[in-house]
C-alpha cells in the first residue's frame, strides 16, 4: 500500500512531466470512478485547464490546476498514477486524463479502493473531508515530540494504530509504523499515554530519518505499488521487521513477531522493542 514515501516519489516523477501540459479530456473506464468525476462536477473545471503543480498531501497527491480548481487523488491499497507518452494503455485503468501533445495520465488501480475528487482553491469550507481533518506533514516542522505527546497523553491506544490515524500525522501506514517503532526501540503495544519523553523524542527522529531513507530509495515495492515509470522502489530490501515475521532480527538475533492490530498485520522484535511498564 502506498503510504508518503511512495506518495513523494510520484510527486517527484510527475512534476517534469505534467507541469505546464493542459488537460484536455477527461476519461472514466469505470463505473465507481464516474460517479466519483460526477460528483464533484470535476470534467468541465478540469478539461481546458493547466496543470501548474504537482504536491503531496500525507499519502495523497493533489494536482493544482490554472482556473483555481484541483484533483485530490487517493491511491488507495493498490492505486498508482502512470504517465504514458501515447497510444494504448495496461489493465485495471479506472479513469485517464488525456493531455497536451498526446500523452495520457493514467490511474490504475486492481483493487479498486482509491479516490478522486475535486475542490476550489479558494473555498477551504468545500475541500474534500479527507483533507479538512488531515494531521501535520511527519517532514514539517509542525511535527515534534511535544505535538505527539498532546495528542497522545490522555488515550490507551497503541503507539501504532496512533501513527497510523491520518489525524494525527498524515501519510504513515502499515509499513513504516512497524519500521519506524523498531528504530525507535519502542514496543507496538504500547499504549500511548505511557510513553515517556524520550520515546516520543525518538519515534519522532526515526520517523523523519525512515521516510527520507525510503523517498531516496524510491519507496518500497510490495506487491502492487510500482512508480510512476513501472519501475520499482528499492526500500523493501532496508526493512528490519515488516514481512520479516519468523526470520531473526539483524540486530539482536531475536525471532521477529507477527501480531494483529486494528486489523492489521504489525510487525516487531521482542528483544529490540521492550514493553515500558503500564496500568491499564
Ligand atoms: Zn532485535
Amino acid at each position: 500500500m502506498p503510504e508518503l514515501p511512495e506518495a513523494q516519489v510520484i510527486v517527484n516523477e510527475l512534476t517534469p512531466v505534467l507541469v505546464g501540459r493542459r488537460i484536455i479530456r477527461v476519461q472514466a473506464c469505470d463505473e465507481k470512478f464516474a460517479r466519483q468525476l460526477e460528483k464533484f462536477k470535476i470534467f468541465r473545471p478540469v478539461r481546458g485547464s493547466e496543470i501548474q503543480k504537482v504536491k503531496r498531501r500525507g499519502k495523497a497527491i493533489v494536482l493544482d490546476l490554472s482556473g483555481g480548481f484541483s484533483l485530490l487523488i487517493q491511491l488507495g491499497m493498490t492505486g498508482g498514477l502512470l504517465f504514458f507518452p501515447g497510444g494504448g494503455y495496461p489493465s485495471h485503468v479506472r479513469y485517464w486524463l488525456g493531455l497536451s501533445g498526446g500523452s495520457k495520465l493514467l490511474f490504475r488501480d486492481t483493487r479498486k479502493f482509491g479516490k478522486i475528487a475535486g475542490y476550489r482553491r479558494g473555498e477551504p469550507e468545500n475541500r474534500p473531508a479527507f483533507l479538512k481533518t488531515l494531521g501535520p506533514d511527519p517532514l514539517s516542522s509542525d511535527f515534534h515530540s511535544r505535538y505527539l505527546r498532546e495528542r497522545g497523553k490522555n488515550r490507551i491506544l497503541s503507539i501504532k494504530e496512533f501513527l497510523m490515524n491520518q489525524t494525527v500525522v498524515a501519510g504513515i501506514g502499515n509499513i513504516y509504523s512497524s519500521e519506524i517503532l523498531f528504530a525507535a526501540g519502542v514496543d507496538p503495544r504500547q499504549p500511548t499515554r505511557s510513553l515517556d519523553s524520550p520515546a516520543w523524542e525518538r519515534i519522532v527522529r526515526q520517523t523523519r530519518m525512515i521516510l527520507r531513507r525510503a523517498i531516496d530509495a524510491g519507496g518500497t515495492t510490495i506487491r502492487d505499488y510500482r512508480r510512476t515509470d513501472d519501475q520499482q522502489g528499492t526500500f523493501s530490501s532496508a526493512l528490519m521487521v515488516y514481512g520479516r515475521e519468523q526470520q531473526s532480527c539483524v540486530r539482536c538475533r531475536s525471532v521477529i513477531r507477527k501480531i494483529r492490530q486494528g486489523n492489521r498485520s504489525t510487525f516487531f522484535c521482542p528483544g529490540c522493542q521492550r514493553l515500558l511498564p503500564f496500568r491499564d
